[in-house]
């Protein structure tokens, strides 16, 4: 297992699974083989599988263990969801997350904070296990931290994600919500992406002078590295997902700031460059 360092704060990943998972036609509405069959040559096999055509994706959380925290970012699909949008996302019973979590020495009573980039069915289904028939809290001594501006829409959306992701949590008195630019301390502070969904955040590592973001759903894809326009069609405000999209890949290219991304492919850690004839490129570290 890899164990990176952003000042005195260790980082690893936590994968759930990395597979084949869409066509890059499906969810782009200006995907054309023109735009996609000259890169074919440095997306395949791990980014594009060859076989089906589908974009690889991982699903995976970042564990960060700062001096004072021990911190979930995000927590993935989840065991036994009623979430049908995803067949193979649907009553899963593999639980690889939470013996890769374990792997990491961490005991889910260690998590005392879980941030929460956004509420959709890949990132928040940790949060919850069943136990006796009701969904609990699966880390009793965190605080999970949501953004108010996401948990407003979901709460108005009332989908399973949500009734069984994130209500279970506000009930058992564990969730906070907060601001989009919430600062925890010193160590870890959110920035307001919205778009993807109506209240995403990204969040910021930073210790000693280094700084790392991890950037939720801003990027499914290193495609969008060449077309930072081509968003999700599933995205809640597709211009708004763009401009935050451009401003991350703005601000980000070319410095030291270590980006953790949910969806690239393993090993997904790295940095934004410029590249003349791609517009961005992605350095896998
Ligand atoms: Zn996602």
């Amino acid at each position: 297992m890899q164990t990176r360092h952003i000042g005195d704060i260790t980082i690893n990943r936590v994968l759930e699974i990395e597979e084949p998972f869409i066509s890059p036609f499906e969810i782009f509405d200006d995907a054309t083989p023109e735009f996609i069959d000259p890169h074919r040559h440095w997306l395949e096999p791990k980014a594009l599988d060859p076989q089906t055509g589908k974009m690889i994706l991982p699903v995976q959380s970042y564990l960060l263990r700062t001096r004072r925290h021990t911190i979930l970012i995000d927590t993935c699909i989840g065991c036994r969801k009623s979430y049908d949008g995803v067949p193979e996302w649907k009553d899963r019973r593999d639980d690889a997350w939470l013996r890769n979590l374990t792997a990491t020495g961490v005991a889910l009573r260690d998590i005392d904070y879980v941030f929460c980039t956004h509420m959709h069915v890949d990132h928040c289904g940790w949060n919850t296990q069943l136990q006796d028939g009701r969904w609990v809290p699966t880390f009793p001594n965190a605080r999970y931290i949501f953004a108010r501006d996401e948990y407003a829409f979901f709460e108005t959306q009332n989908n399973a994600v949500f009734r069984e992701n994130v209500l279970p949590v506000m009930e058992a008195g564990q969730a906070v919500l907060v601001d989009s630019d919430y600062q925890l301390d010193d160590n870890i502070w959110l920035t307001p992406t919205p778009g993807h969904t109506a209240g995403h955040v990204a969040v910021n590592i930073g210790s000693q002078g280094h700084t790392a973001i991890m950037i939720g759903d801003m990027l499914h894809t290193p495609l969008q590295l060449i077309y930072p326009d081509w968003t999700p069609n599933f995205d809640f405000d597709l211009p708004l997902a763009i401009a935050s999209r451009r401003k991350f890949l703005d601000t980000c290219c070319d410095t030291n700031t270590l980006v953790l991304t949910a969806h690239l492919p393993s090993p997904s850690v790295g940095h934004v460059v410029f590249h003349p004839k791609r517009e961005f490129d992605f350095n896998y570290l």
